[in-house]
């Protein structure tokens, strides 16, 4: 599944096909995303003046004059950029064609992913408003995730993947920011003091960075961007995401796995606590 880093990558490469150029055109082949494509909105992305392409938690907007297109992946998606001739893949859902001849193909196996037009402010859609802060620009994200836990009896593995309070900590980044911070997955947030959330704000910045920087973790198809071939070295950074019954590289404790909020969870007892 597509988690920020792979989305944080798609958006520097649809800023890189985007820039000096414009839509000419925009096919949708398949109109059957997680909600139905609206055909003529999305044409006002036609010779238009792009202002802006940014991530909002796993979404990507598209603004211009007129409003925005909002784009997740789902669970399958991704983005590519082809020569206009290059045959479709199967699962070639839309297409924008650029004056330049290059095609920006979405791809999307299961179909849970979508592409929305909005006309208000972006950041007032229903799917944007109530997003969480973002991990990597909030220079205060410890100090918020702090304050936000201090009624919430809930685990802090469960915590940190709310997207209500902070977005796109998926379970692999949860996993090894709690390992990188010594916090247990499953110790009740509200139980965390400041100095520790701190801390564990610093490894998930860090963490999700890191992956950034190798293109993510799970792109599988490489045929999309040259930043995605260097795929799979990230993992060989884990520390204990996938890793049950391996010794702890910190400690030599066995790596334990236990089910919280209905994912897989990874953690040294002993290093955690
Ligand atoms: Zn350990």
């Amino acid at each position: 599944m597509p988690e920020l880093p792979e989305v944080e990558v798609t958006k520097k490469a649809l800023q890189s096909a985007l820039k000096n150029t414009s839509i000419k055109e925009v096919n949708i082949r398949n109109k059957n995303l997680r909600w139905p494509v609206e055909e003529k909105k999305i044409r006002k992305l036609i010779y238009t003046d792009i202002r802006k392409i940014y991530r909002r938690g796993k979404y990507i907007l598209i603004s211009c004059n007129e409003g925005a297109a909002i784009l997740h992946l789902g669970m399958s998606g991704s983005l590519g950029v082809f020569d206009e001739r290059t045959e479709y893949h199967k699962h070639d859902h839309v297409e924008f064609i650029l004056e330049n001849n290059k095609a920006i193909r979405l791809n999307d196996p299961r179909r849970f992913g979508c592409l929305v037009w909005t006309n208000e402010c972006p950041q007032e859609h229903k799917l944007i408003k109530n997003l969480g802060v973002e991990p990597l620009d909030d220079p205060k994200l410890g100090e918020h995730l702090y304050s936000l836990s201090r009624n919430r009896n809930t685990a802090v593995k469960n915590y940190i993947m709310n997207s209500s309070v902070v977005v796109g900590v998926g379970n692999i980044y949860a996993s090894e920011s709690l390992f990188r911070s010594g916090i247990s997955p499953v110790r009740s947030s509200k139980r965390i003091g400041r100095e520790r959330y701190r801390k564990l704000a610093v490894e998930i910045k860090k963490v999700l960075n890191e992956a950034i920087e190798m293109g993510g973790t799970t792109l599988r198809n490489f045929t999309y961007y040259n930043e995605v071939r260097k795929v799979g070295y990230f993992k060989q950074k884990l520390f204990v995401y996938g890793k049950p019954g391996e010794n702890c590289k910190e400690c030599g404790t066995e790596i334990k796995a236990r089910v919280i909020g209905g994912r897989n969870s990874f953690f040294c007892a002993r290093c955690q606590t």
